[in-house]
């Protein structure tokens, strides 16, 4: 089979960057299931679509007109790598993931980023569902603390007003929701390895991967 990476971890955990930096290193595809989730909270904004109506939201799942290109990714031919980026549209996506018919609906069309040479995939359940035989599991954590400062400076260096309380306060409650859920909870595989980036530089944490998978 293609071989598969996956990288799942809490919200700011560096999974994005990481997963990139990876699949670029090893000349492989990437996978970023959250911008899927993110992409479904944009549509159901833009069509006005309840987001209790899982059918509904499940519905414009299924239909997402959605091309990844190198820069970003484009919805109904639309730029919208920055919108997606949106703190509303994250917290929308947080509250919809929950539906099974969504989850369900985003299955097939995660699996076929399944290419050769091989994937690196970063989301929450990578590791649990959408790639269970994956050959190498990465559980990617680093301290609440850390994350909220990290998405701090990212937000300022964009020119956008960020407050680390709020921000933190905001964290702990989508930690909460993905980890409490009921349908695809945040939690590592048993065969994953759990990597905490808190106390490593990007650089430090894309080799310790690199090292596990050349093992
Ligand atoms: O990773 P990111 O923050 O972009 O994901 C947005 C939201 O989508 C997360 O808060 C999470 O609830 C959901 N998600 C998910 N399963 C994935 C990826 C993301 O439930 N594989």
């Amino acid at each position: 089979p293609v071989p598969v990476i996956t990288i799942d971890g809490p919200t700011a955990s560096g999974k994005g960057t990481v997963a990139h930096r990876v699949a670029q290193a090893l000349g492989w595809h990437v996978l970023d299931s959250g911008a899927l989730y993110r992409l479904t909270a944009l549509a159901v904004i833009q069509k006005d679509i309840d987001p209790d109506d899982a059918e509904a939201v499940a519905h414009v799942a299924q239909n997402l007109q959605v091309e990844f290109h190198p820069e970003g990714v484009r919805l109904d031919k639309l730029e919208a790598s920055e919108l997606i980026r949106q703190e509303q549209v994250g917290n929308l996506a947080s509250r919809l993931a929950p539906n099974p018919l969504l989850r369900a609906a985003l299955l097939g069309r995660q699996r076929a980023f399944r290419q050769a040479p091989g994937l690196v995939a970063d989301g929450r359940d990578m590791g649990t569902i959408v790639f269970q035989d994956a050959q190498l599991k990465i559980f990617l954590v680093a301290d609440v603390q850390a994350r909220a400062q990290r998405r701090c400076k990212q937000l300022i260096e964009k020119g956008i007003s960020a407050n680390l309380k709020d921000l933190l306060a905001d964290m702990r409650e989508r930690d909460a929701r993905d980890i409490e859920r009921a349908v695809a909870p945040l939690l590592p595989a048993q065969d994953a390895h759990v990597v905490d980036s808190s106390n490593l530089t990007i650089d430090q944490t894309v080799q310790s991967i690199l090292d596990l998978w050349s093992r």
